[in-house]
């Protein structure tokens, strides 16, 4: 990871190496944290966050679906993070907002830890890669909605996607897709996922315990725009086998084609793929203007 110079922790800009926490930090017992995970990309008119707002926003539902309390206004947040990544000086740069129970008293309670808010940004390329993505179904189920809040973006709940991840990694894919309890298609450790089928997209709905992707709404409403057909269903492991084509998306990852499942071979990238992934990058990079309300400038 390529070290940044300053990291805002509750209202300060404090250097890199002295964004600390103590080790009886609430949230590192219980995981009681909420974060997100935001892009700046480069566009002709310097560098600019990606849908920062609709990022802002999941963070505050975030923390009222978990029960912290947020010290901060979206304005605020906003201000902090716009100010974060000028000090920081990032042409483009992947940003990590934190919300964390904090360092006070111990057990599971804890009611009188402070929320400690955070913003760190640094430099991080396409967090899947650009070769194809080899995808492996989990032994691991998808948090189920009755045990966690699964639409929160919860730092407890991502033990599910951890152990999922590096599970694939140790059998040798890149990436795995994880099925909820009633056995239907969730998503992946850090991403949607998306197949195309006679040229029709479908993509899990939240209730199947995903993340209510920001980039899986930007691909629907790009699709939309390219006259192509998206829907959120439950979609079946095998679906995925039989999918013409088969692609993973987020903040970190991009759009991303799935060139294999359980090392059954899809290819690709498929025509569809590639064209919303080339709506994509035009729609971040501030090439196409049907998207320009979706770019907020970076102004210190
Ligand atoms: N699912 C999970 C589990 C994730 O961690 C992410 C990344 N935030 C996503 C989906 C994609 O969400 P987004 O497009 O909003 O980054």
């Amino acid at each position: 990871m390529e070290e940044a110079e300053w990291v805002w922790m509750d209202g300060t800009l404090v250097p890199w190496g002295e964004a600390k926490v103590h080790v009886l930090t609430h949230a590192l017992h219980y995981g009681t944290a909420v974060f997100e995970g935001t892009r700046v990309f480069a566009t002709p008119r310097g560098p600019a966050a990606f849908r920062l707002d609709e990022h802002l926003e999941r963070l505050v539902r975030s923390t009222r679906m978990i029960g912290l309390t947020l010290p901060y206004t979206m304005d605020e947040l906003r201000a902090a993070t716009l100010a974060t990544v000028a000090a920081n000086g990032h042409p483009a740069c992947y940003i990590r907002h934190l919300v964390h129970r904090g360092y006070g008293e111990m057990g599971i309670a804890a009611r009188g830890c402070p929320t400690v808010v955070s913003i760190a940004s640094w430099s991080w390329g396409p967090l899947l890669g650009t070769g194809g993505v080899r995808l492996m179904t989990s032994s691991w189920r998808r948090n189920d909605h009755t045990v966690v809040p699964t639409a929160a973006k919860a730092t407890g709940p991502y033990l599910n996607s951890v152990m999922a991840k590096n599970e694939a990694l140790d059998a040798g894919y890149d990436e795995a897709v994880l099925l909820n309890a009633a056995g239907y298609v969730s998503e992946c450790t850090g991403a949607n996922i998306f197949v195309v089928r006679d040229g029709l997209l479908a993509t899990p709905p939240s209730s199947a315990g995903a993340l209510d992707g920001i980039t899986q709404d930007t691909v629907e409403r790009l699709a939309a725009g390219l006259g192509l057909r998206a829907e959120r269903r439950e979609l079946l492991r095998s679906d995925l086998y039989v999918a013409d084509e088969v692609f993973v998306c987020g903040t970190g990852a991009g759009i991303a084609h799935v060139s294999s499942v359980d090392r059954r071979e899809l290819g690709g990238p498929g025509p569809v793929t590639a064209k919303l992934a080339d709506a994509y990058d035009a729609a971040v990079h501030g090439r196409d203007d049907r998207y320009r309300s979706w770019l907020t400038p970076i102004t210190a």
